[in-house]
């Protein structure tokens, strides 16, 4: 296989979902939902199929839904598009920022991402013959953010794109308003183009809203907008998700993803259309129950030794394992899958040196009310063990 690729081996969420079959232990590391969407969404999944909606869709995606996703961003952030020439459907979006990626970028490119970032960039980086360069993100009171100095100093002439996931996984931070515009302000004057992922758009809480980048000033015209029907509706197996942007910016994403997958999922894009046109009290319910979940097992967390930083959106809380004992994030995490009963994630997995974050794991709450509280409940015990306080405990 040739380099850089040969160095990616096995996806931690592979990895982890794995030790969570092997062990048995609850897995709250990959992060997907063990309940369904909205009943709309399934409703009209089943009928699309029985109605003959089966063969491929448009390369673009199918007519109900590009002008569903327009309306949604339209209503929920102001920020208009054509659906026909500005929007396109992808196999979730993973497909979406990779195919973003290799339109925009190519051999002696430099792509920038926020690190921790999700695990798809790199290699998306490498697929596109790029080069990966990152911007920390570090907890100041405990919240993770950037210091715009540190964003400054990545860009070179070589910079191309930047890639900005908010609300970010692993760290659940939402942007402010004051973030964006750094970001913003950065790109404005390098001439870098940003590609957005906001799959966990609906996912905020506490009354934190989610801004787009798309919506600050001078950015539309310059932003690759994607996003995925996987989390707003309990439906990550469905990969339906989407890109939009200017034209000139989309053509060249449907270019490359015409070679990619061409399309998908026909019946599940009707379905999604019609959950995003009904979306409001669902995404109010599951919003409330994911804070929920997150503040239960913040609660227990903390009220047994363990450090969690803030969360304010996404399905993940980040813990240190060093204050427990632990030499690092990945110790903690095989020790508690074995003996604990529950799956995390070492966040060192997502960064680009694994060095960076080796004392965080990552907790995903998206789970049914009862499995928070049983993982809660084994989290507690398994930290209240006498003999795993203090360092070298193992
Ligand atoms: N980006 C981020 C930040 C994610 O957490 C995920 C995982 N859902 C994805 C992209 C992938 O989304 P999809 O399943 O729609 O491809
Ligand atoms: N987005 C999910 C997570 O961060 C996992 C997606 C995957 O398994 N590739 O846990």
């Amino acid at each position: 296989m040739r380099e850089p690729l040969a160095a990616l081996g096995t996806s931690v969420f592979a990895e982890m979902t794995a030790l969570a079959q092997r062990t048995g232990a609850i897995n709250l590391g990959q992060g997907f939902p063990d309940t369904d969407g909205p009943e709309v969404l399934l409703r009209v999944a089943a009928e699309a199929m029985r109605s003959g909606h089966n063969q491929y869709p448009p390369l673009n995606g199918v007519a109900p839904l590009r002008e569903a996703i327009a309306e949604q961003r339209l209503a929920d952030y102001g920020t208009g598009y054509d659906p026909d020439a500005e929007v396109v459907v992808t196999a979730g979006a993973t497909e979406g920022v990779t195919a973003a990626i290799c339109a925009l970028a190519g051999p002696g490119d430099e792509v920038l991402y926020f690190d921790p970032g999700y695990d798809s960039y790199p290699p998306a980086i490498a697929l596109a013959g790029a080069t990966p360069r990152t911007v920390p993100l570090r907890p100041v009171d405990g919240r993770f953010t950037f210091d715009p100095a540190d964003l400054a100093a990545a860009i070179g002439p070589r910079t191309r794109v930047i890639v900005v996931n908010t609300p970010h996984n692993p760290t659940g931070t939402v942007f402010t308003r004051a973030e964006l515009d750094h970001i913003a302000w950065a790109c404005l004057r390098h001439g870098l183009v940003a590609i957005t992922d906001e799959v966990y758009e609906h996912l905020t809480y506490d009354g934190v809203a989610h801004v787009p980048l798309a919506s600050r000033p001078g950015m539309s015209e310059r932003t690759l907008v994607v996003s995925s029907a996987g989390k707003a509706f309990n439906a990550t197996g469905w990969k339906v998700g989407w890109v939009c942007g200017p034209e000139h910016l989309v053509r060249a994403v449907r270019t490359v993803k015409q070679y990619l997958t061409f399309a998908s999922g026909t019946p599940f894009q009707h379905a999604v259309a019609a959950a995003l046109r009904e979306r409001d009290d669902w995404l109010a319910t599951l919003t409330a129950r994911l804070t929920t979940a997150r503040d239960l097992m913040v609660d227990a967390l903390t009220g047994s030794g363990w450090r969690c930083y803030a969360c304010e959106g996404t399905y993940f809380l980040q813990a240190d394992a060093v204050e427990l004992g632990y030499p690092d994030g990945t110790e903690l995490c095989l020790d508690l899958a074995y003996r604990g009963g529950v799956v995390a994630i070492p966040s060192a997995a997502l960064h680009a040196d694994p060095r960076d974050g080796a004392e965080l794991v990552r907790i995903a709450f998206c789970k049914a009310p009862e499995v928070v509280e049983t993982a809660a409940q084994r989290l507690v015990s398994f930290t209240t063990v006498p003999r795993l306080r203090g360092k070298g405990a193992r």
